[in-house]
């Protein structure tokens, strides 16, 4: 008989036993439900799912639809626990940066929680120190303090910070303008260049620069005319991908970025801004090759334009080697770092390790155009004391326990591992990324890069049915497998990844299950 344990289900009792530390230990939280959440908790897990399928729209994806989605009750570091006690290594996390249920940060949020949660009309001393902290975590301008990232806008998603960084470009924009007092018979459109592939949020406006959205199936199928698409630096199989070394593909791709400020220019349209993640996520991890973002960033600000970095996947430590991606590329022989300090930078998931708490880091002198338009800017949730309790406290978690340094050790195992696998199989064309920001992209031949997007889905599907292990697949033809576990992924955990990982390899000629199977929604 069926058997309720704290938030799991279970089928048999010794399974949810052996799993109970998951729920409780550390995390102050009781074993017991309270009266509001006993209904929820009671819920056998078809009830679950029927209710989820009458009364939320099937446009909210599930996980592993495939082999029946999975119902997470518990989670502790790099491992999720399902309604059945069931325990997955998890690889694919970015958002409990510090780990799931990391005891601390639980223990800040539950502390506020209970003390006060209220707006941010009120002064309050947690969101004044996470913006001071959240800034320092720039290196400052050699142009000056008016060029320095100081001034923080908190909001509650990724979307809404990049939203409101287009509006931040827009208000800069419109204010150089004025001060040029330029008559135009025509209004001129104010662009924004963005990457082929790139997602940048899910409102209109970030939509509108998101073609990987468009390729997906939206109600947008295309960039409206006052957004230019430029191809992402894909070294392995873009449009450029048979350049000589990393200079000349520089050259090739960011002569896109250049092509497009001067056509717009020459229109009689203004650059905005030009929208970048230092290292593209969905698009497959896509690092791009030295010097492109300054390269580009140098034509977009001679056109008049902003430089906006959206971080939101990729910053906190991610790449190991740097706090932020747009770092990443930056040729190291050149000290002017300055190059590539974006105007607007904007940062979300792993924020909060799960609260909604994500910002809009810009200059005075981006800031205050906004501010000269007479703009109030509120927003309900944003900047409440309990969200910033969470990332304060995420931000003492990663700095005390040395993750940055973790992602770039384990990161570095991680692909020693994966190269010795890409060896002794012929199925992994490319390992590409830096610390916790891998990607595998796989391939039916060395040689014409075919894409072997059905085998990555068995692949994930596989590994989650057979080895409990989670991943994620991303790129244009989504054949790349995306790893970016916790900051807290061990050494231990890599090798038992890695592992599971080259015995799917092993089980991939059994290619007639591929159908059965059926893609894997990660
Ligand atoms: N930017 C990037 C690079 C993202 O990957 C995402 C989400 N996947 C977003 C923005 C949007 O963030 P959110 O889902 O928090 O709105």
């Amino acid at each position: 008989m069926a058997l309720f344990i704290g938030r799991r289900y279970c089928s048999k009792m010794p399974l949810a036993s052996q799993h109970q530390r998951f729920c409780c230990v550390g995390t102050g939280a009781s074993n017991q439900p309270p009266e509001s959440l006993k209904e929820a908790e009671s819920l056998a897990p078809d009830q679950v799912e029927t209710l989820r399928s009458i009364y939320m729209s099937s446009s909210c994806s599930i996980s592993y639809k495939n082999t029946g989605g999975l119902q997470i009750t518990g989670g502790r570091g790099s491992r999720l626990i399902d309604v059945y006690g069931n325990e997955y290594l998890d690889t694919r996390n970015n958002v409990a940066h510090c780990g799931h249920g990391h005891p601390e940060i639980v223990e800040a949020i539950t502390y506020q929680m209970k003390l006060l949660n209220t707006n941010s009309r009120y002064l309050h001393p947690n969101a004044s120190l996470l913006s001071q902290k959240l800034s320092n975590l720039f290196p400052s301008s050699s142009r000056g303090d008016a060029d320095s990232l100081t001034k923080v806008f908190f909001v509650n998603s990724g979307s809404e910070a990049n939203d409101l960084a287009l509006r931040l470009a827009r208000a800069y924009n419109k204010k150089q303008q004025n001060k040029l007092h330029l008559q135009k018979d025509k209004q001129p459109k104010q662009c924004i260049i963005t990457i082929d592939h790139a997602y940048h949020g899910h409102t209109l406006a970030t939509l509108d620069v998101s073609p990987y959205k468009h390729h997906q199936g939206t109600e947008i199928t295309e960039c409206p005319a006052y957004v230019k698409r430029v191809p992402y630096p894909d070294m392995y199989r873009g449009v450029h991908s048979n350049c000589k070394d990393e200079s000349e593909a520089t050259e090739q791709y960011s002569a896109y970025v250049e092509d497009a400020c001067q056509e717009i220019t020459l229109n009689g349209d203004t650059v905005n801004a030009f929208l970048m993640e230092g290292g593209m996520s969905v698009a497959g991890v896509i690092l791009p090759p030295k010097s492109y973002i300054s390269r580009c960033v140098r034509a977009v600000r001679d056109a008049g334009g902003l430089y906006i970095a959206d971080e939101v996947q990729t910053g906190f430590g991610r790449l190991g080697k740097c706090t932020w991606a747009f770092e990443y590329s930056n040729d190291d022989s050149d000290d002017d770092d300055d190059k590539v300090l974006p105007d607007i930078v904007t940062v979300g998931k792993p924020f909060g390790n799960g609260m909604p708490i994500a910002a809009v880091i810009t200059t005075p002198k981006v800031a205050s155009a906004f501010e000269s338009l007479g703009v109030e800017y509120f927003n309900t949730f944003a900047a409440s004391p309990v969200c910033c309790a969470a990332g304060l406290s995420m931000l003492h978690v990663l700095s005390k326990h040395e993750l940055q340094n973790n992602a770039l050790e384990v990161g570095s195992l991680l692909m020693k591992l994966f190269s010795e696998v890409k060896a002794r199989h012929g199925w992994i064309g490319d390992i590409r990324g830096s610390g916790f920001f891998l990607g595998i992209e796989l391939v039916r031949n060395q040689q014409t890069l075919e894409p072997a997007t059905e085998e990555t889905s068995f692949v994930c599907s596989v590994l989650k049915e057979k080895y409990r292990v989670l991943t994620s697949i991303d790129g244009f033809h989504e054949n790349v497998v995306v790893v970016k576990p916790p900051m807290v992924f061990t050494k231990e955990d890599a090798v038992e990844f890695v592992t599971c990982f080259e015995k799917c390899l092993i089980d991939l000629p059994a290619i007639d299950k591929l159908h059965q199977l059926g893609k894997t929604p990660t």
